[in-house]
């Protein structure tokens, strides 16, 4: 069984150094976390999954870096400024605010019905750029990756020569001025996205919408979530934005409810058609905002030596929530018998923040820490992931602790691996708990097979 409650995956979290809260010496920032030593590594290993998957299984996508600092006329020109907002409510009573949306009649924190009319709350970060803050040299941090893929097109087509259908992938921070931060790192202000923008011939977009719903769910079940705490939410046609024809949400059952994990959208034109120059002439189906400042026109050649504005669909996950959603999954208690019990973190081996555990049975003992060394350099050439020497001294206490970061072997160098010929050691295997005896000779082939 999963997690069932928020407070197993924090106090996890915490105990064992996945994920921190920011500035928690100082009371912590609202709705902003830091991940800890284990947290990195798994994080790192969900976004390569992703790049892996999407970029490099691929032959019709191209990856992007974009900057973070975004020019005002890219989010001017994409709707961003007139349309990011919630419509917010303020208790007048206790100052708190809501989104109108969550709130009903009266203010959740004090009870008061002293409330504001709803008003729009822009949740981009605004930041002044360069020396003088004189009020018009700004920007913001961006609130989605997207933006620099659309500006970028031009670009990315003529150095790479690309033909439709392509993609572009990027994976980066977003920045969002959330009025309630909630759920841990379910929904925070800055956040990681990775999102792939996939252009297409107008008239093939039904399709292909249908295709990426399909690649990323078996995505996520190749991360381990299991098909039964998944649902995918098709957007009613009265609640879609405006500019999109069509939306799925896959939906993961978080500890405090099924949410929102990935968008998977149909944009049609309306993006490329907002950033384009030359609008008139581009025969664009959605209704842009005028552009005027846009230099380049942002079409394709097609099959039929014809211009065309893409369509675009956008697969668009949370790294976060991605991180939150497998551990959610792989979060486990097990009842061992005799009153003894295990948590063990049941990570897909790819994920795993640390893939293998080098222990010592005995810690002071020169000849096996000597080993133990030697052990864990060669297997760190195989390239496998993060190798880690534990040196507590207690093997009990070392298997706990492996159990509940996931680590799916642990290796233990003994007096036999240092006494007998040939040199062997133990492996135990995570899930089962069972252990063997390998050589060490034989170690490479062995982790070779297992993890790669
Ligand atoms: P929500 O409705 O939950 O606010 P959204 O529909 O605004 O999300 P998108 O703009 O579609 O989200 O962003 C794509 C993905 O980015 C989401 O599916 C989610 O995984 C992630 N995401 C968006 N906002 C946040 C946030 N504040 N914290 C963490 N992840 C987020």
């Amino acid at each position: 069984m999963p997690a069932t409650t928020m407070d197993q995956l924090v106090s996890l979290c915490k105990r064992r150094g996945f994920i921190f809260q920011n500035a928690d010496i100082y009371g912590g920032l609202q709705g902003v976390y830091d991940y800890g030593p284990l947290g990195v590594e798994l994080k790192n290993n969900l976004k390569a999954a992703w790049w892996r998957a999407m970029v490099y299984e691929r032959d019709d996508v191209e990856g992007l870096d974009s900057a973070i600092l975004t020019n005002q006329k890219v989010l001017h020109y994409s709707g961003h400024e007139d349309t990011f907002s919630d419509p917010m409510i303020d208790c007048k009573k206790c100052k708190s605010r809501f989104r109108a949306d969550h709130i009903n009649g009266k203010c959740p924190n004090c009870g008061s019905a002293d409330l504001t009319e709803p008003r729009p709350f822009n949740l981009m970060f605004k930041t002044a750029i360069g020396p003088v803050d004189d009020g018009y040299s700004y920007g913001y941090l961006r609130p989605e990756t997207a933006q620099a893929i659309f500006t970028q097109f031009k670009n990315v087509v003529d150095s790479t020569s690309r033909k439709l259908p392509f993609g572009i992938a990027q994976i980066g921070k977003s920045f969002r001025n959330e009025i309630t931060p909630r759920n841990f790192i379910f929904r925070v202000r800055e956040f990681e996205q990775a999102e792939l923008e996939f252009f297409i011939e107008p008239g093939e977009d039904e399709k292909w919408h249908e295709i990426w719903k399909e690649n990323r769910i078996n995505w996520w079940l190749e991360q381990g979530l299991k098909k039964e705490h998944m649902n995918i939410y098709t957007t009613p046609k009265e609640d879609l934005a405006h500019y999109a024809k069509a939306c799925y949400d896959i939906e993961y059952q978080f500890p405090h409810g099924m949410e929102e994990l990935e968008g998977i959208a149909n944009r049609t034109d309306y993006d490329l058609g907002n950033h384009t120059k030359a609008q008139e002439e581009m025969n664009l189906t959605s209704h842009c905002h005028p552009n005027s400042e846009s230099t380049q026109k942002l079409c394709i050649m097609n099959d039929n030596n014809q211009w065309v504005v893409p369509f675009v669909i956008e697969p668009s996950m949370g790294i976060d929530r991605g991180v939150l959603a497998v551990m959610t999954e792989a979060y486990t208690e097990e009842d061992l018998g005799e009153g003894n019990s295990r948590i063990v973190l049941k990570l897909k081996k790819h994920l795993a923040p640390i893939k293998v555990a080098v222990i010592p049975l005995k810690k002071n003992n020169e000849q096996i820490m000597a080993k133990c060394h030697e052990i864990k350099q060669n297997l760190l050439k195989l390239g496998i992931g993060r190798v880690a020497l534990e040196n507590t001294g207690n093997i009990g206490k070392a298997y706990r602790r492996h159990d509940e970061i996931g680590t799916p072997l642990c290796i233990t160098v003994d007096f036999e691996t240092i006494e007998q010929q040939p040199e062997s050691v133990t492996i135990r295997d995570r899930d089962t708990m069972e252990q063997h005896r390998v050589n060490v000779a034989d170690l490479p082939n062995y982790l070779r097979e297992y993890f790669l």
